[in-house]
């Protein structure tokens, strides 16, 4: 997959691409990152990208001119790595609190691309021919407002990532996850068994895998309707998960 974000602080990026798990699927080859400051795409020569509100008002209005010439130039640059003889056309994604609100569902959709662009504002707001002719999703991470659409990109970014295989060392960590069974995600124990009178429980010392399965699906299911009620309505659940609930629901009065 390749990614490009479109921003006026490309150095906003180079630890959260340089590090950890994106760092290591970029050397893995399985992605490539890149940060673009559209600010060299502005078309003129005192290198503006603002400018005050038709209508007058406060605030400044990112100009189209820069962000369609990055995108545009971005389209016709060969892509890094050798890519199929008819890629898909790339989603190029607006960061915007007005969007559509970013979910795993959302997360596994992107995972099926070969290419994103991302746009990130600063401050202010988009000349509304942006939203109009160019871009394809609006992405908002969630209902508050930040300073810029970088970190929320960077959210984003993340989350796609860690979906493609080869990416997360264990491959079946991403199966299990909260949210991407429809559930919250079981609890977890490591080492040691008893740690300041604390156990754990019993069942996980077993060794009996059937037992165990049952025990963490129980367990997501009573975490999920603890927490996060709304999810079961959405929930694949089986004839045993519905006889589960009712216990919890039995044990929780
Ligand atoms: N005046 C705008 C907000 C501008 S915030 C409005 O009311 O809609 C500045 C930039 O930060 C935005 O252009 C966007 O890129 C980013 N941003 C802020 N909050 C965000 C959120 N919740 N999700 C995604 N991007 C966000």
């Amino acid at each position: 997959m390749r990614v490009d974000v479109l921003t006026l602080f490309p150095e906003m990026f180079e630890g959260v691409f340089g590090s950890s798990i994106l760092g290591k699927a970029q050397e893995k080859g399985i992605i490539h990152l890149n940060a673009v400051n559209f600010r060299d795409y502005s078309g003129n020569k005192h290198h503006m990208v603002d400018d005050t509100p038709y209508g007058g008002g406060g605030g400044m209005v990112l100009k189209p001119e820069p962000i369609f010439n990055a995108v545009e130039s971005l389209l016709l640059s060969d892509p890094a790595q050798g890519q199929a003889e008819s890629p898909r056309p790339p989603r190029i994604i607006l960061m915007c609190p007005q969007g559509e609100t970013f979910t795993q569902k959302k997360a596994e959709e992107l995972a099926r691309e070969d290419r994103l662009i991302f746009i990130c504002g600063h401050y202010e707001g988009y000349d509304e021919r942006i939203r109009e002719h160019l871009v394809t999703d609006e992405l908002s991470i969630g209902d508050y407002v930040l300073t810029g659409g970088e970190v929320p990109a960077m959210v984003v970014i993340d989350s796609v990532a860690r979906l493609l295989p080869g990416v997360l060392g264990n491959e079946t960590s991403a199966v299990t996850d909260s949210f991407s069974t429809g559930l919250l995600e079981y609890p977890h124990y490591t080492r040691p068994a008893e740690f300041r009178d604390y156990k754990v429980p019993d069942i996980l010392l077993s060794g009996h895998h059937a037992n165990v399965a049952d025990w963490r699906r129980k367990e997501a299911l009573r975490r999920t309707w603890q927490r996060r009620p709304d999810l079961l309505d959405h929930a694949e659940l089986s004839a045993k998960d519905l006889k589960w609930l009712a216990e919890i629901k039995l044990e929780n009065l």
